[in-house]
């Protein structure tokens, strides 16, 4: 008889820059639709597809602001295993780690529709797929067809597990959001309050572009 229990991680990666609602309604309704034990906020270090960013927060920046935001949720945990990484960080990479500390763990990769249209361009996609089941969720500008064939390509070529996430469509981002700041417009609601004191004291986002 296997008696062997499986724990059910969720995993939120994301550059935080800064984190926003939107990253942390996706995390809770991934939780609450697929049984989660926690979700594990995790920053990304030095992510080779932001290699040109230079106008947002420090990596340390980006940390605090991640740990203020979930700091009141208790199944939320901030992870900083890319940070502490020198070089590039690719996510096959962190999940390898992850799956080599907690055999018995099986985890499931949070993200938006943009990120699942340009998968196939990240590191290893195949050995992401392998590693991790994708929760994706929908924004409603992408019609559900065009997700529906990715969705198979993706199986069809890396043996992708992928799921659907019903999310509310909020029309947020951290781009939009550091417009917003440098040019002294509010984002207050769009950002826990925490995050936004933190953003105010130390004077993120207010240089010009
Ligand atoms: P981000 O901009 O902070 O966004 C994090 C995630 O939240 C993205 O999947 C994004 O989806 C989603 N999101 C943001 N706002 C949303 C909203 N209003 N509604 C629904 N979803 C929303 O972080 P990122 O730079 O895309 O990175 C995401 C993760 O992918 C990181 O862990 C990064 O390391 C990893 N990644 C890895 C590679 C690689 O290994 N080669 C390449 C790229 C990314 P959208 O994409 O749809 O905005």
């Amino acid at each position: 008889m296997n008696s062997e229990i499986r724990h059910r991680i969720g995993i939120m990666g994301g550059t935080f820059d800064p984190i926003h609602i939107g990253h942390l309604i996706l995390a809770e309704c991934a939780y609450e639709q697929f049984q989660l034990e926690s979700v594990l906020f995790l920053p990304s270090g030095n992510p080779p597809h932001k290699k040109h960013r230079h106008d947002g927060a420090s990596d340390q920046e980006r940390l605090d602001m991640t740990a203020l935001a979930i700091r009141d949720n208790p199944h939320f945990t901030l992870d900083c295993e890319e940070m502490l990484r020198n070089g590039f960080t690719y996510t096959c990479e962190t999940l390898r780690l992850m799956k080599e500390k907690h055999p018995d763990t099986d985890y499931y990769f949070i993200m938006g529709a943009d990120s699942l249209m340009s998968f196939d361009s990240w590191k290893h996609p195949e050995l992401i797929s392998a590693s991790c089941i994708l929760l994706v969720a929908v924004r409603d500008q992408l019609e559900t067809e065009k997700m529906q064939e990715k969705m198979k390509e993706l199986h069809a070529k890396f043996g992708s597990r992928i799921f659907l996430l019903g999310t509310p469509n909020l029309d947020i981002s951290s781009t939009k959001l550091r417009e917003c700041l440098r040019q002294k417009r509010s984002v207050r609601y769009f950002v826990p309050d925490p995050v936004l004191d933190y953003i105010k004291i130390k004077q993120i986002y207010q240089d010009t572009e």
